[in-house]
């Protein structure tokens, strides 16, 4: 078993980079006032602060400019979208923005997509690695389920996941998750599965790699 940490999984972050060291275009797409609208179609209104408004088109990689239409080039408003999706202050294509309901961090979500919404660091998957608050143990995730802590009854003790004494204290409305326990994984009982309201586990940037 390996763990790693996900290269693809890191958080964006808007970088105000060295305008010295950044060529002129990409100087401009930084430095300069230009508002980004994201369109019904896909598109981007990337208004100037001249007051020209372009239409840039990122699944086309094209922009309405003449300096992009003539010249061909990377022009400072496909920059600027770039910039702004990476900001989160835009959302890519197909995608829109919404607030998570764990910690309220901005995450892009598919478009009509319903709630509850999880930014990455919130929702969990089979395989990722969490810490069990309670014990301080490392666990593997195998499922998120849809029911409630308050609806899930746990076969073994006829509670709820809620009624567990352990997990006094955690929201009885949180999503249960089952995870088995790492230690378990060498030892003698490598599947067995436990059940836990979704804050009672810490989130690790770890994923087991089988
Ligand atoms: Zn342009
Ligand atoms: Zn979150």
């Amino acid at each position: 078993m390996t763990l790693i940490h996900p290269s693809d999984d890191t958080e964006p972050t808007a970088l105000a980079p060295d305008p010295e060291r950044l060529d002129a275009r990409s100087r401009r797409a930084w430095t300069e006032r230009m508002a980004v609208d994201r369109r019904e179609d896909d598109t981007y209104a990337v208004t100037t602060e001249s007051g020209h408004t372009y239409r840039v088109d990122l699944r086309e990689h094209s922009c309405s400019c003449p300096d992009h239409r003539i010249r061909g080039e990377q022009c400072k408003h496909l920059r600027r979208v770039a910039i702004e999706i990476t900001a989160r202050s835009v959302a890519p294509p197909g995608r829109e923005r919404a607030r998570c309901d764990v910690c309220g961090r901005v995450t892009f979500v598919p478009e009509a997509a319903s709630p509850p919404h999880r930014c990455r660091h919130c929702r969990l998957v089979a395989g990722d690695i969490v810490l069990d608050r309670e014990t301080g143990k490392r666990l593997v995730v195998a499922r998120v389920l849809d029911e409630r802590a308050d609806e899930r009854v746990v076969e073994a003790t006829g509670e709820t996941v809620a009624e567990y004494e352990r997990n006094d204290g955690y929201p009885a409305d949180d999503p249960v998750v089952e995870a088995t326990y790492l230690s378990d994984a060498r030892g003698s009982n490598p599947s067995r599965r436990y059940a836990f309201p979704r804050s009672r586990l810490e989130r690790t940037d770890e994923q087991r790699i089988e």
